[in-house]
């Protein structure tokens, strides 16, 4: 089945978000039969970022009209490339700003819907993405003869495990655009926030909770985080108190997260924390419940006091480097 993989570009490199949305794209095809996209008016280096990936081919979408985004400059480009490569049976995208204005105008264009910010795909193929704040999950089986349009969340797959199979062909699309087909003008690109932290790519990550207690009491756990050369980051109540910044939330409402290694300290474990990290791949919790949530998605549990627990944790971590 062929899978087209629609990358995203930000500063002239490929967003890491897209190698996420390629490992997606794997689950529904093999490597051969993965087509990356890049879409601008210079893609020579962008293609040649995914030519190194497994991918089976790299099409250069090329416009001067591309040159910045515009969500119809972009659907009318792709629409028109999807028609020309036969048989595309799914066409796949990292969840980002960019994808949540344009995919659903191409989606519909072609007739067909967007199955936005997917979590997992299982076998059929099933997508699976959250509802009411991740309270509820959603299964989603595309029917009908169109092609499938999914778009996964940040976090949710986790890049780079695929072998790259070398070098991929790369090709060339010139699709036909107008000026006048372009509605909007873009303005200056939005910059986020300069962020000090991406908790999405971190490996490690000590995460603190409401059993801290007290903003005063945070430098323990940091101590602990930059002993371990972890990230630090937090439930949602203690960025809501402003003890730390918004950036450094996980849950559902905050980051996703998909880390070697977390350490909860002090956090019980609710559903909209939980859909946050349970796809890291060791969790240790430590906290003084032991009836507490966390610890059933935990591999490693500690029931004690944190401010008993953390200390001794972050002097054995220090002694065991020298
Ligand atoms: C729409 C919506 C969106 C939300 N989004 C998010 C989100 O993105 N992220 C998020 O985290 N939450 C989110 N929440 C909030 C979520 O429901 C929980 O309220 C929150 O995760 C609880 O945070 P906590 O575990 O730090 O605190 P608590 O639930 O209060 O847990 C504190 C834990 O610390 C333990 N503890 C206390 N003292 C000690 C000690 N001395 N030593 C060891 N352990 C101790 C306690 O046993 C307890 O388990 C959201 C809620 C809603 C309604």
């Amino acid at each position: 089945m062929s899978v087209l993989l629609v990358l995203e570009e930000s500063g002239g490199k490929i967003r890491s978000t897209s190698w996420e949305a390629l490992a997606a794209a794997l689950k529904l095809g093999p490597a051969q039969d993965v087509t990356a996209v890049v879409i601008g008016a210079q893609t020579e280096g962008l293609a040649k970022e995914a030519a190194a990936k497994p991918v089976g081919k790299v099409v250069r979408v090329e416009h001067p009209l591309l040159a910045q985004y515009t969500a119809d400059g972009f659907s009318i480009a792709l629409h028109q490339l999807i028609q020309n490569q036969n048989g595309t049976k799914f066409v796949v995208f990292p969840h980002t700003y960019q994808v949540r204005d344009y995919a659903p105008a191409l989606a519909c264009r072609l007739g067909q819907v967007l199955i936005g910010d997917v979590i997992a795909i299982e076998d059929g193929p099933v997508f699976t993405r959250q509802l009411m704040q991740g309270r509820l999950t959603g299964s989603y089986r595309h029917s009908g003869s169109g092609p499938c349009f999914v778009s996964v969340q940040a976090g949710a797959f986790r890049a780079g495990d695929e072998q790259s199979t070398g070098a991929a062909a790369i090709t060339t699309f010139s699709p036909k655009i107008e000026a006048a087909q372009i509605r909007t003008k873009p303005g200056e690109p939005f910059r986020e926030s300069a962020q000090t932290v991406d908790l999405s790519s971190a490996q490690r990550i000590v995460s603190v909770g409401r059993g801290i207690k007290d903003a005063e009491k945070l430098p323990l756990v940091q101590e602990l985080a930059s002993a371990m050369g972890a990230e630090l980051a937090a439930s949602r109540p203690i960025c809501d108190n402003g003890w730390l910044p918004m950036e450094r939330q996980v849950g559902s409402s905050g980051h996703t997260v998909s880390p070697k290694l977390y350490l909860a300290v002090g956090i019980s474990g609710a559903i909209q924390h939980l859909v946050g990290m349970k796809g890291s791949q060791c969790i240790v919790a430590i906290n003084k419940d032991p009836d507490a949530p966390i610890f059933e998605v935990a591999d490693y549990g500690i029931v004690g006091d944190l401010f008993e627990v953390v200390p001794a944790l972050t002097e054995a971590v220090k002694a065991a480097k020298g």
